[in-house]
């Protein structure tokens, strides 16, 4: 079975072949360090990690690379505004650097919480910003970029004799020259507007700045997404992916500089998550209508319930966000973990499914093939878990092999199914339930209940089959 992704390139769902067989090269573009984690960021992190894990699952060795932008990122998300950075550290009283520390290890313990693997390699904008002086020399040489008052801009429209621009948000040069027109800050020292900075020159009361061939200055945004793609993953590698709002104007401008600079233009397959909007608008730090996945943790849900959430719907489709649907979320996760534990205490033979475990496995594959189709994914893995869930009720017994297929399946979903139960918990947990047997067994229903109660109370639901009583959380 071959995976398709749908490729903004062409927009089109295109079959995915690495260039190299077996390996796959993925890059995706990273948080801004300024602030805590909010659940539209993370879905972006959450489906670039399902997908790194389902290309595994597949059988590719996958090196995925994600940056963390310290420098650089302007309020307008263009050349004028303030660095994002340096806005929040200012407000703060404290370096920008300060800031970052402290937004870094918040951002990894954020994105741990929803199963976030560290990706292999997680470049930092300011660690590479002699990488990012040469690469704009080697872009001046070539022809494309230009200087004026120690600010270095890349020449969009001779870009454009020798390389396709603007195609990945479908528009031509002239529409996207109007639109930079239309804008309200003009920069008169831009040959045209649609030019953008590749190094600005800084002012004095700026913080951040390094010393370079045009002036004290910083890097422009699209820059270091550039230079570290490929300099962690070759000129050329296969997945490049990020939020809808980089169809335009970073994408197109970190391929840009990247066929200025190498001949190359970066990756084959661009891939865009849609928005977690809140009552259908974008869920944005700027606008002030997030919910921090740090908050939402502490209100009570867990980590999982926020990725179960995230898979439930495609990557591509637009996703109000509800705590009604967390609540969902919290209720799917106890219902398959109780299924499993089931499972796993009954441990026989006699269901007689029509799918095999191995069945299970390919009807979940065909659905992640069609462009990582997680929604439809979890609900065909939900379907097999009520059928399974009524054969125990029922008092089948199943072998150990369904549960150990909807956990792995689930883990690739990124969703931890096995129980949170220690040895030493789940050994007390038997001890009071053989306890509450005897109890039974002299008709001391009082205590037995007294039992029952207790272990619902700390969670340990008792259930009593036909063979004896079993617990599960
Ligand atoms: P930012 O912190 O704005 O640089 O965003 C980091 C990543 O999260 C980028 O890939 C954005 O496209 C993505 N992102 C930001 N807001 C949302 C949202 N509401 N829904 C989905 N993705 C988002
Ligand atoms: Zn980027």
């Amino acid at each position: 079975m071959s995976l398709k992704l749908f490729n903004s390139l062409t927009r089109e769902k295109e079959e995915f072949k690495p260039l190299e067989e077996g390996k796959v090269k993925f890059y995706s573009c990273g948080q801004t360090i300024y602030d805590d984690l909010h659940v539209g960021n993370a879905r972006a992190y959450i489906f670039w990690d399902t997908l790194r894990r389902y290309l595994e699952f597949k059988g590719h060795n996958v090196r995925h690379v994600q940056n963390i932008t310290d420098v650089g990122h302007l309020t307008d998300d263009g050349d004028q505004g303030e660095d994002k950075v340096e806005k929040r550290a200012n407000k703060l009283g404290i370096e920008p650097m300060e800031l970052v520390e402290d937004q870094i290890e918040r951002y990894f313990e954020d994105t741990k919480a929803v199963n976030v693997e560290r990706q292999d390699i997680v470049p930092r904008a300011t660690g590479h910003i002699h990488e990012m002086i040469e690469y704009v020399k080697k872009i001046i040489e070539n022809g494309y970029g230009y200087e004026i008052d120690g600010n270095v801009y890349f020449d969009v429209e001779k870009f454009a004799e020798d390389y396709p621009y603007g195609e990945m948000a479908n528009k031509d040069l002239e529409q996207l020259k109007e639109e930079a027109q239309a804008r309200v800050e003009h920069d008169d020292r831009k040959r045209n507007q649609y030019d953008f900075a590749l190094w600005i020159n800084a002012d004095e009361s700026h913080l951040m700045k390094w010393s370079s061939p045009w002036s004290e200055g910083y890097p422009g945004w699209h820059l270091e997404c550039s230079v570290m793609s490929q300099k962690y993953l070759g000129d050329e590698f296969d997945i490049h992916a990020g939020g809808k709002d980089h169809i335009f104007p970073h994408h197109p401008n970190e391929r840009a500089q990247c066929f200025a600079a190498t001949g190359k233009g970066q990756a084959n397959y661009w891939l865009h998550n849609e928005f977690i909007t809140v009552e259908g608008e974008k869920m944005s730090k700027s606008k002030g209508n997030f919910y921090t996945v740090r908050n939402l943790i502490e209100e009570g849900y867990s980590g999982d319930a926020i990725r179960m959430y995230v898979i439930s719907s495609h990557y591509r489709s637009e996703t109000d966000f509800s705590k009604d649907g967390l609540e969902q979320a919290e209720k799917e996760l106890s219902a398959i973990r109780s299924t499993v534990q089931k499972i796993r205490k009954s441990d026989g033979n006699d269901l007689d499914l029509n799918e095999s475990p191995e069945d299970i496995r390919d009807g979940f594959e065909s659905y992640m093939d069609n462009d990582l189709h997680t929604a439809r994914a979890k609900q065909f893995l939900m379907e097999k878990v009520r059928l399974l869930s009524s054969a125990l009720s029922g008092g089948d017994s199943v072998k150990d092999e369904y549960a150990d297929v909807l956990v792995e399946l689930f883990g690739v979903l990124g969703v931890n199914m096995e129980s949170d139960v220690s040895k030493t918990e789940s050994e007390m947990a038997d001890t009071l339930v053989e306890l509450r047997e005897r109890f039974r067994e002299n008709e001391d229903w009082e205590t037995s209940d007294y039992i029952r109660d207790r272990l619902s109370e700390l969670g340990f639901e008792i259930e009593d089959r036909e063979d004896g009583a079993v617990w599960y959380r």
